[in-house]
């Protein structure tokens, strides 16, 4: 796929609010998922999820391989059966209607374009399938085409045009059919990473462009982070977390969700102890074997019982010395480092820990690591506050 200036193109800068009003009829609607499940036989695929997606947000729903995305998006499309529990699309409950009646549109991976058929066709195709009379296509294909950007290059076939553009066909394809909520089932996992970066901009200026509701399948964690108003982290089966990036990212409430979205450092024990702290948190003292008492915050579970903390790679600090015990201004233990790997403006940096082997990860800018003269081998002080560090019930 090739990249060029026309990719660049903000593709309705010529439309007006009144022209996007026009073209998408129906505006967007919110999608609530009540107690879903899903059951292949007797192997349950989703369980019991509840979610609510509000109408013209953007909302990826993110996890490993098998986790159930593409099952509950297919389920909302209405491509598969729900075994138990309802969907709502706006307020009509779509359990029962076919897919062609629920008001969405799919955009598939590597937006599937047909090859043989040119830019106008490939548009067309939703609304002749839908048996759309031939005068009110033309009107229909000519408005989203001229809003997408594509007026021009309406009679190419897809293999002719730039990577941005066959988005912009792929995206106009579903957008033609008036959906008030879009689907995309990973459209941007074959490309590659500088194309997949600038692509799924333009994606989220469309989003925000046609106000419509979009939802997105992605095991990326970076996309999702740069994508989404609202993201739904799911892992065997169960949603685990749904939150907006910002909240994600500075409060994982799983040790599920603190690994996968990214590297955090996490720490299982026992709570030895549990302050209310001013704001509504606990002071959370977990006894840590080997390595003692580490402070977190957060809602504590009752004293006794097993636990995990999480912090953030790059909320740790090296200082060259030890302080006194442990306290919530200063975590800290001794590590020694065991790899360094410069991967541009940030450096990562491994260690294991002195008294159990625990591997640990430190995330730094690469002038300050640089400046800080320390070399594989050496055993250093991490230390870090209880305020960055996140507690993480079991
Ligand atoms: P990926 O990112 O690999 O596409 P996913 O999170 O989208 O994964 P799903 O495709 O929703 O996962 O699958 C969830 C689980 O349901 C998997 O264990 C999968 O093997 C199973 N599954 C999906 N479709 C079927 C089917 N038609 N019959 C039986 N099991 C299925």
């Amino acid at each position: 796929m090739v990249l060029d200036a026309r990719d660049m193109i903000q593709p309705a800068a010529a439309a007006s609010e009144k022209n996007i009003q026009e073209v998408l009829a129906q505006g967007a609607a919110g999608v609530s998922l009540r107690s879903v499940t899903k059951k292949y036989g007797s192997f349950t695929a989703v369980e019991n999820l509840l979610l609510d997606i509000p109408a013209g947000s953007y909302c990826c729903l993110l996890g490993p391989s098998g986790c159930g995305k593409t099952t509950t998006l297919r389920m909302i499309a209405g491509h598969e059966s729900i075994t138990s529990g309802d969907i709502y699309i706006g307020d009509r409950r779509v359990n029962a209607l076919p897919p062609a009646k629920r008001n969405t549109a799919m955009m598939f991976q590597n937006y599937a374009l047909f090859p043989h058929k040119t830019v106008w066709q490939n548009v067309e195709f939703g609304l002749r399938m839908r048996r759309v009379p031939t005068a009110e296509r033309r009107v229909r294909v000519g408005e989203i085409l001229e809003l997408v950007g594509l007026s021009q290059t309406s009679d190419r076939k897809p293999d002719q045009l730039s990577g941005g553009q066959q988005q912009r066909i792929a995206l106009a394809r579903a957008l033609v059919t008036r959906p008030q909520v879009l689907m995309l089932d990973e459209p941007l996992s074959a490309l590659d990473e500088n194309l997949r970066v600038r692509m799924r901009s333009e994606l989220r200026n469309i989003q925000k462009q046609f106000g419509l509701t979009f939802i997105q399948v992605t095991h990326h964690v970076e996309e999702a982070f740069s994508l989404s108003d609202q993201i739904v982290v799911m892992d065997h089966g169960h949603i685990d977390q749904v939150a907006t990036p910002s909240d994600l990212f500075a409060k994982p409430a799983s040790k599920f969700v603190a690994k996968f979205i990214g590297d955090n450092n996490i720490f299982a024990g026992t709570v030895l102890n549990a302050v209310p702290d001013s704001d509504g948190l606990d002071m959370i003292e977990l006894a840590v074997a080997g390595l003692g008492s580490i402070f977190s915050r957060g809602q504590a579970t009752s004293v006794g019982q097993t636990a995990a903390c999480s912090v953030r790679p790059d909320l740790l600090t090296i200082v060259s010395t030890a302080a006194d015990a442990p306290s919530p201004q200063a975590n800290h233990l001794t590590a020694r480092v065991v790899d360094v790997e410069l991967t541009g403006y940030v450096t990562r940096v491994g260690l294991l820990t002195e008294a159990t082997g625990q591997e640990l990860l430190y995330k730094v800018r690469t002038a300050d690591w640089a400046d800080a003269g320390i070399s594989e081998g050496q055993a250093v002080t991490l230390r870090w506050s209880a305020h960055d560090c996140v507690f993480l019930a079991d």
